[in-house]
């Protein structure tokens, strides 16, 4: 048993935040009945100028669940959702839950061999899909379990425009759009004609969510997030907001993130229902549509990710447009640099709060305080109810300021991956899930992420935090993004290499030499980099992370 540990966090939290949480023996979905029974005709979604009320939502949410069920959809199923943000996605998702089912999201990118993956590894029977999409699908039909085919055109119940779609595949590919009519392919629109379903009631430790990830190891994983798991973590970023009472019923949260990555899923969908806020939708999250919708729609709560913050940093005219109206923009999924978070509040004016989190957790575990001491370079304090602590090798608490992996408790943490008992084992050990990031805690409380664990580089003996050389990097005025990632090197085992986008007015005018020189102004020797290579864009993920294992295979593949 753990002994009673000394969390100093808990000082540093607003007046008002409690130490702990209750989650209460509720299925997710209660949260969106209570909304529609609260506010009925309140928007709830609102999608390229249509909008649909809470009472409408919810509604549909139980025709879609009853139209499942007649397609033989039961309790524990899983049903796989491939859409982009959009009226359809919180539809299935919902629709999924209602009938007992488990949702399963897939990322409208992948290709046929990730989906393929994807769709057998989960044993889903159902497949909710854009039909866009479609052709990916049909290429692995035959090897994957998938019965029943749900398919949602462009023009289906709300018109999507084409050039706000994920790459539009289907025209080239020469397949017609709409759906192939053959057995086993449903309508969406269909199952929304069935009368309205009576709600399954699972056991809160039932599966809500496959959310698939890469975790701590490559092999894409899924994290088994339960009913439980999504209470807890909306209820915890309730209890983290002191004043988030004041906003129910009238908030604006801006759904630029997509909710088929766990943070847009919690923090923006599910967070947004339950407070009962107007979730304005956008199938992209463009920097553009961004800047405007927050303007249009006086966006209160917007949940982003560096390179969000980047991209409005470098968006012309930023300084005169009028984000007031934002209570706090949030960054989370991956480091966000201080010259970044620094740039854009004085651009800006608008406030930016940096958190923590991971698939696993459902996915905040950290955040910095919303009205008390932010701490730049900190993702802030674990969540009420989150317990943290930072361990060696042995699993063995360190001291303040020591480094090492950080381990996180508490009921938003998954009940381990599917069909996957040992990386179970190894990531979950008494509770405590072992994140693979490497982190340090102050004498305060505040966590510090420093890298993920297998990012480090050790190049000659020494180790390297990628992130400390891009964060120099980042203060280069040149540099609008930056990676740094080790490559193999025959003399040092590995070296540094970065690759940057600069900014448009400097390109041509900077060299990669006097990269290197600002490097070795700001770091020792053995961190700078020795490969600088210029670049049009970096590599991200769906969320916008940088992928830093993709830049190390391009470059692998180059050299040979
Ligand atoms: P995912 O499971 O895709 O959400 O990825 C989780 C990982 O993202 C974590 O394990 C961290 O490595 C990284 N991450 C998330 N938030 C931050 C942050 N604020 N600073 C640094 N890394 C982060």
């Amino acid at each position: 048993m753990d002994q009673v540990r000394e969390k100093p966090w808990l000082a540093h939290y607003d007046p008002g935040v409690p130490p702990e949480i209750q989650v209460p023996d509720i299925p997710l979905w209660r949260f969106l009945e209570e909304s529609a029974r609260r506010f009925p005709q309140n928007v709830a979604l609102e999608f390229l100028g249509k909008t649909l009320s809470y009472q409408e939502l919810w509604g549909l949410a139980r025709r879609f669940a009853q139209g499942l069920k007649d397609l033989g959809v039961r309790p524990g199923d899983r049903v796989a959702i491939m859409l982009p943000n959009s009226p359809q996605f919180v539809i299935a998702f919902y629709g999924t839950l209602l009938a007992g089912g488990v949702g399963v999201n897939v990322n409208p990118l992948y290709t046929p061999r990730e989906l393929r993956h994807q769709l057998a590894d989960a044993g889903a029977e159902t497949l909710v899909i854009l039909d866009h999409l479609l052709p990916r699908y049909l290429e692995v039909e035959k090897e994957v379990p998938v019965k029943r085919v749900v398919v949602t055109g462009i023009k289906d119940f709300l018109p999507f425009p084409k050039n706000l779609l994920y790459p539009l595949k289907a025209k080239r590919d020469g397949l017609p759009l709409g759906f192939p009519k053959r057995e086993g392919f449903h309508a969406f629109a269909e199952l929304l004609k069935r009368p309205p379903a009576e709600p399954h009631v699972p056991d809160p430790e039932d599966l809500a969510l496959l959310q698939y990830t890469g975790g701590t190891t490559g092999l894409s994983k899924g994290a088994m997030l339960t009913h439980r798991n999504l209470v807890a973590n909306v209820l915890q970023i309730d209890a983290w907001d002191p004043t988030s009472k004041d906003l129910v019923g009238k908030g604006v949260m801006l759904g630029a993130l997509p909710f088929f990555h766990v943070y847009g899923m919690t923090v923006a969908m599910n967070y947004g229902l339950f407070s009962g806020y107007k979730i304005v939708l956008l199938p992209r999250p463009e920097i553009k549509a961004i800047v405007e919708a927050i303007e249009k729609h006086q966006v209160t709560h917007f949940p982003g990710v560096p390179t969000l913050y980047v991209a409005f940093n470098n968006f012309p005219g930023i300084e005169r447009r009028d984000l007031k109206s934002v209570r706090a923009c949030i960054s989370g999924s991956a480091p966000l640099p201080l010259e970044v978070a620094e740039r854009f509040e004085r651009l800006t004016g608008a406030k930016l709060v940096e958190g923590y989190g991971l698939t696993e957790a459902s996915p905040v575990t950290h955040c910095n305080p919303l009205y008390g001491e932010r701490r730049l370079g900190s993702v802030g304090l674990p969540f009420p109810g989150v317990d943290a602590k930072v361990v060696d090798e042995e699993g063995k608490e360190l001291p303040p300021g020591e480094v090492g992996e950080l381990a996180v408790k508490g009921p938003n943490v998954m009940k381990g991956y599917w069909n996957r008992p040992e990386e179970t084992q190894k990531t979950l050990k008494d509770g405590w899930l072992f994140t693979g990031d490497l982190a340090k805690m102050d004498e305060d409380g505040y966590f510090y992420i420093v890298d993920r664990k297998k990012d480090m580089i050790i190049a000659g003996g020494y180790n390297i935090y990628p992130r400390e050389v891009e964060e120099v990097l980042y203060q280069h005025e040149a540099v609008q993004e930056a990676a740094v990632v080790g490559v193999p090197d025959p003399y040092r085992g590995e070296t540094v290499a970065a690759f940057l986008v600069l900014k448009p007015e400097y390109q041509g005018k900077v060299s990669e030499k006097d990269i290197e020189r600002f490097c070795r102004q700001n770091l020792a020797a053995y961190k700078v980099p020795r490969i600088i290579q210029f670049r049009e864009s970096l590599p991200k993920s769906s969320v916008g992370k940088i992928l830093r294992r993709e830049l190390r295979e391009e470059f692998a593949k180059k050299q040979g």
